[in-house]
């Protein structure tokens, strides 16, 4: 079959996911292993998001509400959008792939930055975009020369913020002086997938800005701050118009039950969240401290995760952590060969971290 395939899916780079806990139990024959590689949430969801999932149980015999009812009207609340401003995905990952498969036509360019969040790269490759990585400038997006490689062919920018695996954001300054004088018909996509970790006061306001520029699509995601990775839902805001063309490709029960009734759920426990928002502070300057201590350099993040740079192969000092029963993320298929990735953990499990690394190093 693959000489039938679609040339453009042989383009890709495979993307390979931080490894599941059980995976490297079961190879290591290891019995104790903690993950700090895809970015989830340690502590879980909400309880009452726990609640309602027990309760929606019974009825996974029938099909999901395909318009996301209940928790479209109390996001549009929230986001103080019209519900027809929202699109609902299988996780945010849907979103891009969605955005790439409506817009993308024969021809077409997409404008990225390199290093980036990988899915932007392989949605925009396989749906037969001509792809141009901007590379990032001292860790940080160089929108001036993502501005300067837009042609006539251009049809989506996707910008991470905060970005993956940078953890830096831009401000809306910086958002606005990009938007200006940029064509009306190319796509901005925003990725908020780590919105929920940003405290500073001049970041972007992405619905706002959406009053001015109706091609600004954003996205976020209920698997990082709230602890749904595992069900998988993510949303997009954008014009009205933006969210009918995702709609008519997208799959019409893509969200499922559970996903949605704990995503409500979340939604209504604010006090959860932000007694989590405070734990995950606390936990960042703990991670800076103990690598301060042991000369780790790393890249300050306004996110739950921090880029460290190993000065020698990462590649080695994962598997010696991953020995030692710590999951990271090896930053080669980034690029960044002497980089590791780590999501910020529990107390336990950051200081678990530390002591392996110290052992290590
Ligand atoms: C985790 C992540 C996402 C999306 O995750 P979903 O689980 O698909 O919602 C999107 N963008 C970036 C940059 C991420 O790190």
């Amino acid at each position: 079959m693959r000489r039938f395939a679609q040339k453009t899916i042989f383009k890709v780079q495979l993307y390979v996911p931080g490894r599941p806990i059980e995976e490297v139990k079961r190879e290591l024959g290891l019995k104790d292993v903690i993950k700090l590689a895809s970015n989830e949430n340690p502590w879980g969801p909400s309880p009452k998001a726990v609640a309602a999932i027990m309760k929606e149980a019974r009825q996974v015999n029938r099909y999901p509400d395909g318009d996301c009812f209940y928790l479209r009207q109390a996001l549009a609340k929230r986001l103080q959008v019209s519900p027809r401003q929202l699109v609902f995905g299988n996780g945010s990952d849907e979103i891009i792939v969605l955005a790439a498969r409506t817009f993308i036509r024969p021809g077409d360019e997409v404008i990225i930055a390199k290093p980036s969040f990988l899915i932007y790269d392989i949605a925009a490759t396989i749906a037969g975009a001509r792809v141009k990585a901007v590379p990032l400038k001292n860790f940080r997006y160089d929108l001036e020369g993502m501005k300067k490689a837009v042609s006539k062919k251009t049809r989506i920018i996707f910008l991470g913020n905060p970005d993956n695996p940078s953890g830096q954001y831009f401000t809306q300054k910086q958002v606005e002086r990009f938007l200006d004088g940029l064509r009306r018909d190319i796509l901005i996509f925003i990725d908020e997938a780590y919105h929920e970790y940003v405290q500073a006061p001049d970041y972007v306001d992405a619905i706002g800005l959406l009053k001015r520029h109706k091609n600004i699509l954003a996205t976020r995601t209920f698997s990082k701050m709230y602890g749904l990775a595992g069900l998988r839902v993510g949303y997009g805001i954008g014009d009205e118009e933006t969210v009918d063309c995702l709609n008519r490709v997208r799959e019409p029960f893509n969200v499922n039950s559970l996903a949605q009734a704990a995503a409500l759920a979340c939604l209504n426990d604010r006090p959860y969240y932000q007694k989590l928002a405070v734990e995950i502070e606390r936990q960042r300057k703990a991670i800076y401290a103990g690598l301060g201590k042991l000369g780790v350099k790393y890249i300050e993040s306004c996110t739950n995760f921090v880029l460290m740079d190993m000065r020698q192969d990462a590649s080695r000092i994962v598997r010696a952590l991953l020995a030692k029963g710590v999951i990271v993320r090896d930053m080669r298929a980034w690029g960044l060969e002497r980089f590791i990735r780590v999501t910020i953990g529990t107390a336990v499990e950051n200081e678990r971290f530390l002591n392996a690394l110290k052992e290590i190093l």
